[in-house]
C-alpha cells in the first residue's frame, strides 16, 4: 500500500493543470513555484495541481 501511495504522490505532485484551459503539464514544482512554467496552450503561468477541490 505504502508504494501505491508513493506512486500517486509522485505522479501528481509534478503534474499540473492550467487554470485557464485545463490542459495537463508536466513540471517540477519549484520551477511553478518561480512561475517558469507556463502553458503549452494558452501560456497562462496559473498552474494548480490535480484533484485539488
Ligand atoms: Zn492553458
Amino acid at each position: 500500500m505504502a508504494k501505491f501511495e508513493e506512486a500517486v504522490a509522485r505522479n501528481y505532485s509534478r503534474r499540473y493543470v492550467c487554470k485557464k484551459c485545463g490542459s495537463t503539464i508536466k513540471a517540477d514544482p519549484m520551477k511553478v513555484v518561480a512561475e517558469k512554467i507556463k502553458c503549452r496552450k494558452c501560456n497562462a503561468k496559473k498552474l494548480r495541481s490535480p484533484r485539488k477541490k
